[in-house]
């Protein structure tokens, strides 16, 4: 059996923005890549989103799953109960897929979507009985990540497989060209994204024009410990040293919990 990563997208195209470089280097390794779509926005949407998903994943060969319902993750819906269907659905999915890393954006991504979801995922983590050999990759979209230790540079040819994935979703792009998010974001991180995951002013890790970066945590005993800064390529996911102790971070309320929502409208197609 290969091994699996599953992705657990708040909304459908996310699965093709936080990290679908690495989840297409882990599908070129062989590896599974479970892709759960949580929400499918309005009822009106569902059909059309669906597709889109379903056509995204066969492009990126992902196993696409939905949650049946779709989540309610707009402001006006209970995010804690959104929250609690991943966190209740997750370990189920694991134990099916045999899952050796879990995908998902930050509890920190400030969209309240973003982090209902991650929140779930969060929790979920914390219950598996420890030691747990379970990864949890988090990308950013909405809010930057503070402290990744995952790095993935890639080129022009991956790019454009990128690009044909995101693509897939032509009612989303209609609404906001995210295409432009995908390679900017990208480029950004292969100016930045070395020297924020190996430490300031440390030589460039690759010349190659695109990466990703990611925070990689397990579960140690009752802390989320970080694996020393890796790249993602450095053979098959060797079993890293987890000595960073970011829990302090993961544990505490995000900025939209600490003060309130800030600049939300109530409209649940943004992001
Ligand atoms: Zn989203």
């Amino acid at each position: 059996m290969s091994p699996t990563v599953l992705h657990i997208a708040p909304h459908p195209d996310d699965e093709a923005l936080g990290s679908p470089g690495a989840l297409l280097h882990l599908v070129d390794r062989g590896w599974r890549v479970v892709s759960v779509i949580a929400s499918l926005g309005f009822p009106s949407q569902w059909e059309r989103r669906r597709a889109e998903a379903e056509e995204a994943a066969r492009r990126a060969h992902f196993v696409p799953l939905f949650f049946d319902p779709p989540l309610d993750l707009s402001l006006r819906d209970d995010l804690a109960h959104a929250a609690a269907r991943v966190e209740g659905a997750l370990p189920g999915l694991m134990a099916a897929y045999d899952v050796a890393v879990v995908v998902s954006p930050s509890p920190h991504d400030v969209h309240h979507g973003h982090e209902a979801v991650a929140r779930g995922v969060q929790r979920a983590l914390a219950s598996l009985p420890a030691p747990t050999p379970v990864r949890w990759w988090m990308w950013g979209i909405w809010g930057d990540l503070p402290a990744p230790n995952v790095f993935f540079p890639f080129g022009e040819k991956d790019a454009a497989r990128l690009l044909h994935i995101l693509e897939a979703y032509e009612g989303e792009l209609e609404r906001n060209d995210y295409r432009r998010l995908l390679t900017g974001r990208a480029s950004a991180n292969a100016a930045l994204g070395s020297e924020r995951v190996f430490g300031f002013g440390t030589p460039r890790a690759s010349a190659l024009p695109y990466a990703e970066v990611l925070t990689e945590v397990r579960r140690v005993g009752h802390r989320w410990m970080a694996s020393r800064a890796h790249l993602l390529d450095e053979g098959p996911l060797p079993d890293e040293r987890f000595d960073v102790d970011l829990t302090a971070w993961l544990d505490a309320p995000s900025v939209r919990q600490l003060v309130g929502p800030i600049r939300e409208v109530l409209d649940e197609n943004a992001g």
